[in-house]
């Protein structure tokens, strides 16, 4: 049944994963609920109906493919909050205090969730939820269950936020805009404080929540791998007193085109088209340019970044919102799509990114340094031009350029508000166009950075491989778990 397990699946071992309702939360949860349920565990993802109909194709394709995962679904309180009607993801929260409401109604899931995951039998023996949900402390706590914590962002970013939080950097600091270097890493890595408020800024009762039930739980989940990041792993896990399980890139288990093509939600593109149009491209040639799931560009900005791009003679991928197309926008892009001709493919709405990215003719991303985009970014091999906006963007942006080395930055330094429409105007087409040219020529500094991403990229892959470490470490995390629940008292401490 929808709702049930299904025959034979109680006899396997059975997690609980809840997600935050945001695409860059939803997707790499639902790929680590498939990798679950590819090692033969039976999974089940807590989400609302909006949520689940996105990824609805994705789950119907892996239980055809007979992997024992589901989606249990509960209504959203959306009327007690007074949201409208369907207002259930984060990228359809145009308005700061519509995400507040969302907030106050994801707590009222709680009794839900913890109702739900009571009346199974036996109960499950792990839950996997989103660190975004500090509630799900209590409903563990309740059950007895084990808790891990997810968020995709890598250790590193992960590490520098705690290291600011721990050696209370910004008590001793006036200036916003001053860069300072963050305490306590091998590395010298300088931010701001406006670049690295805290996931939580200005939300002071939520962040300290969020930083208890993260001490609290049994272990956490990141989105990463050893072969790129081991130190920060282990002083990750060495300052949060507990194992981190690094068993990515979750990206990486889709393996058809179709699951790529789907990923996520319905592309706007046809994946045949879209591959039809990335065929002929010489190998490495073209420049994937998206943004994420929540930055909003304005229509000059949308145009700077096209011309930039139409001077840096190099073919490109250009994916544009859905909220971005208006009217002005549409009729410039009738004019530019032409002059373009086969040397620019434009996708307005969802691209299938993963798909393209993994494409052979991709041969550079510009990103806006969502975690998940960088480290898909890093798991095609390809070297990137970095755009951080806000949130965890800029501290990622460290990473991939000043650690990994794999990426040139635009040289954006001021954070854009997200939910806030003037975002001013930042980047020229001159500053893009540069980026392009030294990411794709750029001589022996673009061969050495070029051949850097590539081999990452192979290292990644090697991670998720038989015999490779996040595999490996996936084959643990399951045992683990397993053997616990068989015990009458599970001696966990919440
Ligand atoms: N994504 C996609 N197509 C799009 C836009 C985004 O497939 O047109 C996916 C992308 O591959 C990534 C996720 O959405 O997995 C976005 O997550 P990320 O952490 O990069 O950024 P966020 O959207 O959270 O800012």
């Amino acid at each position: 049944t929808a709702n049930g397990v299904s025959n034979g699946d109680h006899k396997k071992p059975h997690f609980i994963l809840v997600p935050l309702m945001a695409q860059g939360h939803m997707i790499p949860m639902v790929d680590l609920g498939l990798l679950l349920a590819g090692r033969g565990v039976s999974v089940s993802v807590m989400t609302t109906p909006v949520n689940a109909s996105r990824f609805r194709s994705t789950i119907d394709r892996a239980r055809l493919a007979g992997l024992p995962i589901r989606f249990v679904e509960l209504r959203f309180p959306s009327a007690e909050v007074g949201l409208p009607d369907g207002f259930e993801n984060i990228d359809v929260m145009t308005r700061m205090d519509y995400a507040l409401d969302f907030f106050r109604a994801i707590r009222l899931l709680q009794q839900p969730v913890e109702d739900y995951i009571r009346e199974q039998s036996p109960l499950p023996n792990c839950i996997i939820s989103d660190a975004c949900h500090p509630w799900m402390r209590s409903v563990a706590r309740n059950l007895g269950i084990p808790r891990l914590t997810f968020f995709s962002i890598c250790c590193f970013t992960l590490l520098c936020e705690y290291n600011i939080w721990h050696y209370k950097v910004f008590d001793s600091l006036e200036d916003e805009k001053a860069p300072f270097a963050v305490p306590g890493l091998a590395e010298r890595i300088e931010v701001t404080r406006a670049q690295a408020p805290g996931f939580w800024a200005g939300w002071e009762e939520m962040a300290k929540e969020v930083r208890e039930a993260e001490f609290a739980a049994d272990g956490i989940v990141v989105n990463t791998f050893d072969a790129m990041e081991a130190v920060h792993i282990e002083s990750y896990a060495k300052a949060m007193g507990k194992k981190v399980w690094s068993l990515g890139p979750f990206s990486l288990c889709n393996k058809t085109i179709a699951s790529m093509a789907a990923r996520g939600n319905k592309a706007s593109i046809d994946a045949a088209q879209c591959l039809s149009w990335l065929e002929p491209k010489e190998p490495r040639s073209v420049v994937y340019v998206s943004f994420g799931s929540l930055t909003h560009m304005k229509p000059s900005q949308l145009m700077e970044i096209g011309l930039g791009l139409e001077a840096s003679g190099h073919p490109f991928v250009l994916v544009i919102k859905k909220a971005e197309v208006n009217a002005e926008v549409e009729e410039w892009l009738l004019e530019f799509e032409e002059r373009m001709g086969s040397r620019g493919l434009v996708i307005k709405g969802w691209a299938p990114q993963v798909m393209i990215l993994s494409h052979p003719a991709a041969g550079g991303f510009m990103t806006h340094c969502g975690w998940n985009s960088t480290l898909e970014g890093i798991t095609a091999g390809v070297p990137m031009i970095t755009w951080p906006h806000f949130a965890d963007q800029f501290l990622n942006e460290r990473m991939a350029v000043d650690v990994l080395k794999v990426a040139v930055s635009l040289g954006v330094k001021e954070p854009t508000k997200w939910g806030v429409d003037d975002v001013p105007f930042v980047v020229s087409r001159d500053e893009v166009e540069r980026a392009v040219r030294r990411l794709m020529d750029g001589g022996e500094e673009g061969r050495e950075r070029r051949e850097r991403a590539r081999k990452l990229g192979e290292k990644a892959k090697e991670a998720m491989e038989e015999g490779g470490s996040s595999h490996a470490n996936m084959a643990h995390l399951i045992e683990h778990y397993t053997r616990h629940a068989t015990k009458e008292s599970n001696g966990y401490s919440h």
